[in-house]
C-alpha cells in the first residue's frame, strides 16, 4: 500500500498557511516553512512498517494546484492523509472532491484540530473517506492502514460513512496512550527536511530542523489553544532519546540550530537532564536550542543552564497584560511573573520571543493599550528580542469557542475568516473593528524603540547577525501589512 502525507497547495494572496505545527493559524506573507513534526512521525513510521510512503506538502514544495494535480497523480497513492486547520478545511474539503475526481480508488483522509472538534461535519461537505481524529497521526495512521491492508480492528477515534445506510459511524473515543519512545527517530530524507530548513523566522543560524520532546503540552488549559482538542494527556519522550536525535541530527545534517515545539517544554528534572546531556555531549558548541516555554516557571538557576547548554530563542505565549484576561484564559500566572522571566531568561544570554493577542471580547481598548505597553516596556528593558501579535479566534473544540457560541459572540461563521487577521467575535462595547487592526499594528510598532534599535545595531558582531535583523526587519514589515485594513480577502481556490 502506498500512503501519501500531505497539505495540498493554497495558492492565495494572503501568504503561505502555517497548518501544520500551529496551535492557532496564521497565513504569513514571507515564505516560512515550519516541519510537520507529528506527520512527519506519521510517515516515518508508515515506512518503517513496511509501507511505501510518499511525502506531498504541497505548500512547502511551493506547488501550484495543477502541479500538485500531476504529482498525486504520477505517484499513484492508495491513501492520502491531509492535515487541516478551521481557516483552511473548506479547501481541503474541495482538495478532497478534485482528488476523488482524478482517483476515485484513492482512500483520502482529513485529520488535524479542525476534525477533531466536528468530525462529522466533512461527510456532509466532501468525499472523503475517513476522518481521524486525536493528535497521534503517526500510530492512528498506521491503525488505519494496517486495518484497510491486513483486516486489523480499528482502534478509537476514526469515522467513516456507511455506504448502505449513509450514517457516519465511528470506532469510539480516540486514546493517546502509546509511548513517545517506541517511535522511530523521523525520517528526515523522506519528509524533505530541507525544505523546511532555511525560511522559518524561529532560526538564526541555518540549516535548522524542529523536534518534539513531548505531545503536546504540559500545562494543557488554555482556553483558545487548539490542540488542547487533539492532545488531552502529556507524554514526553526520554532526554537521552532526544539528546541521541540531537547528535544524530548534527552528525548527519549538520543542523546548527534546533527548534523543540512541544507546546510548553519539559520543565523539572527533564529539563534539568537534557541541558545537562547537551553539554556533557559536547553539543552546546555545535548546536543552538530553542524551544516554547511558560513565564512563571522556571528560576533562574534553570536559565543559567539552559544559557550554559546554548539554547537562544525562548517563545513565550504572553498574550495579554491584563490579570483578568490571563484568569479568564486560565493561562495560569500572573503579569508580573511575565517580566521576571523575560529578566531572568534575558540575563542568561538568551533571546526571548513573545506572543500576545487582541480583541479578546472583555478587553477595552485601554486594556489592549495595556498589552502594548507592556510589550514596549519589555523591548526598551532589552528583555526581549522579537514578538508576535494577533487577533484571539475561537477555534472549534476549545472551550473559548463553546463560550463564544454559548454568549452569541460569533460574528460570523465562515472559516475562512478564522485566520486571526480579523475579529471573529464582538468587541467589547466602544471597541471598533479598525481599531483593532491598529492595535495589532501597535504591538508590532512596539519594539521601536530608539534604545531597542540602538541596543540591536551595537549588537551586531557579524554577518550573521546582520541578515538575521534585516529577516526580522522584514517580517516585520510583512506583519504589519496583515493587519492593514486592506488587507486581501481569501479568493476561490482554482483547482
Ligand atoms: S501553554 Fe496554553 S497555548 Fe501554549 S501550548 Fe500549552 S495549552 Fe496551548
Amino acid at each position: 500500500m502506498k500512503v501519501m502525507i500531505s497539505y495540498p497547495p493554497i495558492p492565495s494572496e494572503k501568504g503561505v498557511p502555517l497548518i501544520s505545527q500551529n496551535r492557532q493559524f496564521q497565513w504569513f506573507n514571507r515564505p516560512t516553512f515550519i516541519y510537520p513534526v507529528v506527520p512527519a512521525y506519521a510517515a516515518s513510521l508508515l515506512k518503517e512498517r513496511g509501507y511505501d510512503v510518499v511525502w506531498g506538502d504541497g505548500v512547502a514544495m511551493q506547488m501550484g494546484t495543477d502541479d500538485f494535480k500531476l504529482f498525486f497523480d504520477r505517484e499513484k497513492p492508495d491513501l492520502i492523509a491531509i492535515e487541516a486547520k478551521t481557516p483552511v478545511i473548506k479547501f481541503y474539503w474541495e482538495w478532497v472532491s478534485a482528488l476523488k475526481k482524478l482517483r476515485p480508488g484513492c482512500v483520502t483522509v482529513l485529520m488535524g484540530d479542525h476534525v477533531t472538534a466536528f468530525p462529522e461535519e466533512a461527510f456532509e461537505h466532501c468525499p472523503v473517506d475517513f476522518v481521524v481524529t486525536g493528535g497521534d497521526f503517526d500510530w492512528s495512521l498506521l491503525n488505519l492502514a494496517n486495518h484497510l491492508s491486513k483486516g486489523e480492528a480499528l482502534e478509537g477515534g476514526v469515522y467513516w460513512k456507511d455506504p448502505k445506510e449513509g450514517v457516519v459511524r465511528n470506532s469510539g473515543t480516540f486514546k493517546l496512550e502509546k509511548n513517545l519512545n517506541d517511535n522511530p527517530f523521523i525520517d528526515r530524507e523522506l519528509t524533505r527536511w530541507e525544505l523546511y530548513s532555511t525560511e522559518n523566522g524561529n532560526f538564526k543560524y541555518t540549516p535548522g530542523t524542529y523536534q518534539m520532546a513531548g505531545r503536546d503540552c504540559w500545562w494543557g488549559k488554555c482556553t483558545f489553544c487548539s490542540w488542547t482538542t487533539t492532545f488531552n494527556n502529556f507524554r514526553s519522550v526520554t532526554p537521552e532519546r532526544h539528546l541521541d536525535e540531537v547528535e544524530m541530527l548534527v552528525k548527519r545534517y549538520g543542523v546548527r540550530e534546533i527548534f523543540d515545539d512541544s507546546g510548553t517544554f519539559p520543565a523539572g528534572g527533564w529539563l534539568r537532564k537534557f541541558c545537562q546531556g547537551l553539554i556533557d555531549r559536547g553539543l552546546h558548541k555545535k548546536v543552538v536550542y530553542g524551544c516554547n516555554m511558560k513565564p512563571g516557571i522556571l528560576k533562574q538557576e534553570h536559565w543559567d543552564l539552559m544559557g550554559k547548554a546554548n539554547f537562544r530563542f525562548v517563545l513565550f505565549g504572553v498574550e495579554s497584560a491584563n490579570q483578568q484576561t490571563l484568569d479568564r484564559l486560565l493561562k495560569g500566572g500572573t503579569v508580573e511573573e511575565i517580566e521576571d522571566t523575560m529578566r531572568m531568561a534575558k540575563k542568561a544570554g538568551l533571546q526571548p520571543h513573545v506572543t500576545c493577542m487582541v480583541g479578546y471580547p472583555w478587553e477595552t481598548k485601554r486594556d489592549a493599550e495595556n498589552t502594548i505597553n507592556l510589550t514596549k516596556g519589555l523591548f526598551e528593558k532589552g528583555y526581549i528580542d522579537t514578538l508576535q501579535a494577533t487577533i484571539v479566534i475561537p477555534y472549534p473544540g476549545t472551550p473559548l469557542y463553546r463560550e463564544a457560541k454559548e454568549k452569541g459572540w460569533l460574528l460570523t461563521e465562515d472559516y475562512n475568516r478564522f485566520d486571526m487577521r480579523e475579529p471573529v467575535m464582538k468587541l467589547m462595547e466602544g471597541v471598533k473593528y479598525e481599531e483593532i487592526l491598529k492595535l495589532t499594528q501597535g504591538i508590532y510598532k512596539s519594539f521601536l524603540t530608539p534604545r531597542f534599535v540602538l541596543r540591536k545595531l551595537a549588537s551586531i558582531r557579524n554577518l550573521e547577525d546582520v541578515k538575521f535583523l534585516a529577516m526580522a526587519a522584514g517580517r516585520v514589515i510583512g506583519h504589519l501589512t496583515d493587519f492593514s485594513v486592506k488587507q486581501p480577502k481569501q479568493e476561490a481556490l482554482k483547482i
